[in-house]
């Protein structure tokens, strides 16, 4: 698990073990998936990161502008504009 910054150890409880093995699996899964940025669509603010799985309807309150949005996070998808070899110049063509 990468933490980009200190935890607050005075805030920390003991973990129980069933909760450490979720927590442990849940880290194991992620590793074959893809990561997406969540951002604010007032301020552009990043909110969140998003995995490849995710699905469903989501309600977060921006921490910059603290507007509160309701998303469905399958409009909130990129877009691929090209499908697999055939993006022009792309070493995937198809022959
Ligand atoms: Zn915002």
């Amino acid at each position: 698990m990468i933490q980009t910054t200190p935890p607050k150890t005075y805030k920390i409880k003991p973990m129980s073990p069933e909760m450490e093995q979720k927590v442990l699996k849940s880290y194991a899964e992620s590793l074959e998936l893809t990561e997406r940025e969540l951002r604010c669509p007032s301020c552009s603010f990043y909110i969140q990161t998003l995995f490849s799985d995710v699905s469903g309807h989501l309600k977060v309150k921006c921490p910059n502008c603290k507007v509160i949005t309701t998303y469905n996070l399958s409009y909130f998808r990129r877009q691929k504009r090209y499908h697999a070899g055939r993006y022009p110049g792309s070493h995937n063509t198809i022959r």
